[in-house]
């Protein structure tokens, strides 16, 4: 188990940055998602007014990040780029997916403790994102699995209040789920092709995924669950 506070010393991690802050007084601050660590804030000071870092403090960047912990601080030292992403700032599209998959990953995750499943969602994301999958595809992708992560995702099987299976599609309510019967009315429509459209979409593995889901699909079935997938992260506080 990583401590909160890390012993005073020098560190190597491979990561992402999340988020970058500048402050014309203290330099950069960022947001580092690394492996073991979690997320933590780092600083990276301005070396007389330039930032000696370059690109690798781009958020979207990934890289081995050179780090040390003083009594007070965590501090950036150096930056490897591995992958920069750069190629996902040509289509608008999936660089504002990319963005705001990074903005609920910041809000989401507990900072300074190990979340390497979500790391590895994060990593997967972008990939999927520079194959050209549809960005509207990777971000319900993302969002179930970090719902289900939580423990929080509704199940796209099982009805929430009876557990019968949802053959003949389902009914979103807050609390999840719900067939027929249970839902009594209430709740978002979606039809048993919508379900097994959004089954695969958050069940096959990750190189399935990319061929699949570059293929012809329906935008709006997404675009309509997505957001009615995004009021489970307040339902749940
Ligand atoms: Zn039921």
């Amino acid at each position: 188990m990583i401590p909160v506070r890390l012993p005073q010393g020098h560190y190597s991690k491979t990561g992402t940055v999340l988020l970058r802050r500048d402050s014309s007084r203290e330099g950069q601050s960022l947001l580092l998602f690394m492996r073991e660590f979690g997320p933590r804030w780092v600083s990276a000071p301005a070396a007389t007014g330039k930032n000696r870092f370059g690109g690798s403090t781009e958020p979207l960047t990934w890289g081995e990040f050179l780090l040390y912990q003083s009594p007070s601080k965590l501090y950036l030292q150096g930056a490897e780029v591995k992958e920069d992403f750069l190629s996902l700032r040509q289509s608008p599209a999936a660089l504002l997916c990319a963005l705001r998959i990074y903005r609920r990953t910041s809000k989401e995750a507990p900072a300074d403790c190990e979340n390497d499943a979500l790391l590895r969602m994060l990593w997967s994301s972008l990939v999927q994102l520079r194959e050209k999958c549809p960005p509207y595809i990777v971000e319900l992708r993302f969002t179930w699995k970090l719902l289900n992560l939580m423990g929080i995702a509704p199940s796209l099987d099982l009805c929430v209040e009876c557990g019968g299976l949802l053959t003949e599609g389902g009914w979103l309510t807050q609390a999840g789920m719900c067939c027929r019967r249970c839902s009594q009315g209430k709740g978002e429509a979606v039809s048993a092709e919508e379900l097994a459209e959004l089954r695969r979409a958050v069940a096959l593995p990750h190189e399935k995924f990319i061929l699949w889901s570059c293929e012809t699909r329906q935008k709006d079935c997404y675009i309509k669950n997505l957001k009615m997938l995004s009021p489970y992260f307040s339902n749940m506080r």
